[in-house]
């Protein structure tokens, strides 16, 4: 198939996700940080979230450079990678939507930072994060190319290991015993399971 349809179905992908999260990153900007958690090791996991979400995939697109790394797209994995968008679609929304302000793109606590526990936060404690996880796979089956597909699911496997418990641990110090408790019900990224 031509790789220019799941390039496409990417690039529009891609300004939808952009699009969901634009008004909750406004939205959230008006309320002031009041403990910031932000090292190194996190400026370093948003440089390579963004190697691997932008600048990879779009210098596969735009230039020969990757070429070598090339295959052919089928119609299997392009269908898959279709769905899985649409299902990081809905997921990231509902998450954005039931953290309000809360949200933060690092390690930050906000103003009367409240601890969410409902919505889509019932069923896991990282729904935001299982999103970027589908579209990064959703990344992988649509972009036909050995190091543009997969370089957004490698950088956010790096992300989830050096900031999951960090983040938990953050979470645990502010919240203390409801955050215990809620870790306790329920499970990081896949209901049931993990
Ligand atoms: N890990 C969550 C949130 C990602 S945004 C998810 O995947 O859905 C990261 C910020 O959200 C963290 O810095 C923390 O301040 C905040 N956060 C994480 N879990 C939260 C919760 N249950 N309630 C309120 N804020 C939370």
């Amino acid at each position: 198939m031509n790789p220019w349809i799941g390039n496409t179905a990417f690039l529009l992908g891609l300004v939808v996700f952009v699009a969901i999260r634009v008004p909750h990153d406004k939205r959230s900007k008006e309320t002031k940080i009041a403990e910031s958690h932000k090292g190194a090791v996190e400026v370093a996991l948003l440089a390579l979230m963004g190697m691997g979400g932008f600048v990879l995939p779009l210098v596969f697109i735009l230039s020969p450079l990757f070429s070598f790394a090339d295959y052919a797209l089928r119609l299997l994995p392009l269908l898959g990678g279709i769905m899985c968008l649409g299902f990081s679609f809905w997921l990231f929304h509902r998450s954005h939507a039931d953290l309000g302000t809360n949200w933060s793109n690092s390690l930050e606590l906000r103003e009367n930072h409240q601890l969410i526990i409902s919505g889509i936060y019932k069923s896991i404690r990282h729904p935001m994060y299982a999103a970027i996880f589908v579209y990064a796979i959703a990344q992988a089956l649509l972009l036909s190319n050995w190091l543009a597909g997969p370089g957004c699911l490698a950088a956010f496997v790096l992300m989830l290991v050096f900031r999951l418990r960090p983040e938990e641990r953050m979470m645990l110090e502010r919240f203390g015993r409801p955050y215990q408790d809620y870790v306790a019900k329920t499970k990081r990224l896949i209901p049931g399971i993990w």
